[in-house]
């Protein structure tokens, strides 16, 4: 996976969610008034439209909601095969991370695993990569 690494633009929105790993905890914006979950970060509550939204600190674990495995070599640095999977994020209902599997190997990964943040750095990003757990 060592060079597979498209890093993030960031911008006032995302910054905090992009640099969240810095302390080794997993944060999404939550609405302070109706406790919606609001990613990817955006100013205003897509549900009751308050801008009264901030960094929430979640548990750091979640659900392999689904998954693909991918086996494309799409840049020369890629390490292949890798698994992109949609992981639900427990603590914060209707938010779904797409991210990738890491420290398994591809066949390991079933639907309804266990999985745990494994952050990884780059320069000023930390990238919510997960692991079984
Ligand atoms: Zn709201």
């Amino acid at each position: 996976m060592a060079g597979f690494r498209l890093l993030p633009r960031l911008n006032a929105e995302n910054r905090f969610f992009w640099t969240s790993g810095s302390d080794g905890r997993l944060r999404f914006l939550r609405c302070e008034a109706c406790e919606t979950f609001v990613h990817p970060p955006r100013p205003i509550c897509p549900n009751c439209q308050s801008e009264a939204v901030s960094p929430a600190t979640v548990p750091g674990t979640g659900v392999v909601d689904t998954y693909t495995i991918n086996h494309q070599k799409w840049q020369p640095v890629l390490e292949v095969p890798y698994v992109i999977a949609r992981v639900a994020i427990d603590g914060a209902p209707g938010v779904y991370l797409t991210t990738n599997i890491i420290d398994c190997s591809v066949e390991a990964v079933e639907i309804g695993d266990a999985v745990k943040v494994a952050f990884e750095q780059h320069d000023d990003v930390w990238l919510p990569l997960f692991e079984k757990a």
